[in-house]
């Protein structure tokens, strides 16, 4: 049975002192529960999560990685970087960096290649925008987004790598997927990998992300194929990303 997972993304949000009530707030009430959590935070937190959630349940990872190695890349954080602050995973591919600063799926495709070099489990985001929806076409695109990863480094590398299903349209807009939508989209994903790997498609974790809350994360996540969120804006509130891991 797939074990559930629940990633926070912070976004460019947070301070110092914020972070550390809801990091300290989070690893206290993360003792005991059987879902894993993880909070995915901006770079210059990554050492203040380490020594807060050190010895916890809690992982952290970053929220974007260098698609090199090293190199005269100015502004760039590599894998290995992120990999000597303790991160266990780490974004690839989010929505907002694809749209808004033009990563392609080779781009995400060569920054999944470097996490996984550094020792790292990407989070694959895939998801179709509102037109693409509207259009009919989220099928094809989310199996472009996900073919690109599969052509540069094969299908085996999703046995080390979660997938997060994001529709673009129910990011921070507060609209979610209902959970048959979200359901139907995850089982797609799962089907296009059992496609070159049944082993590899049963074992995937397939998150659902956009707009989840402790309102309607139970019933994301008792779909079948849904195995756990990533969390945005309700990552933020210790109570609620807690009440979602609850949930999970
Ligand atoms: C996200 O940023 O990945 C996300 C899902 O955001 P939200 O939960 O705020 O929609």
């Amino acid at each position: 049975m797939r074990a559930k997972l629940v990633a926070g993304n912070w976004k460019m949000y947070g301070s110092l002192a914020a972070n550390l009530t809801l990091l300290t707030r989070i690893k206290d009430g993360a003792s005991g529960r059987r879902c894993v959590l993880a909070v995915c935070v901006p770079f210059p937190y990554l050492a203040q999560a380490r020594s807060a959630l050190a010895g916890s349940s809690v992982a952290w990872g970053g929220q974007n990685v260098a698609e090199h190695a090293q190199g005269a890349f100015t502004g760039e954080v590599s894998g290995e970087m992120l990999a000597e602050f303790g991160c266990r995973y780490v974004l690839v591919g989010h929505s907002e960096r694809r749209a808004l600063y033009g990563e392609s799926d080779r781009t995400v495709a060569a920054k999944f290649v470097q996490a996984q070099r550094a020792g790292l489990t990407p989070i694959l985001c895939l998801g179709e925008t509102l037109a693409e929806r509207d259009g009919g076409i989220t099928a094809a695109v989310v199996t472009r987004q996900l073919g690109a990863v599969i052509d540069a480094t094969g299908v085996a590398s999703l046995s080390r790598a979660v997938l997060a299903y994001e529709p673009v349209w129910a990011i921070g807009t507060g609209k979610t997927a209902s959970p048959q939508q979200a359901q139907d989209v995850h089982a797609l994903i799962r089907a296009r990998v059992a496609e070159s790997d049944a082993a590899v498609a049963s074992e995937l974790q397939i998150l659902y992300g956009g707009s989840v809350k402790p309102g309607n994360a139970r019933e994301l996540f008792a779909m079948p194929d849904i195995d756990g969120g990533l969390i945005g804006g309700a990552s933020l509130v210790a109570e609620d990303f807690l009440a979602i891991c609850a949930a999970a």
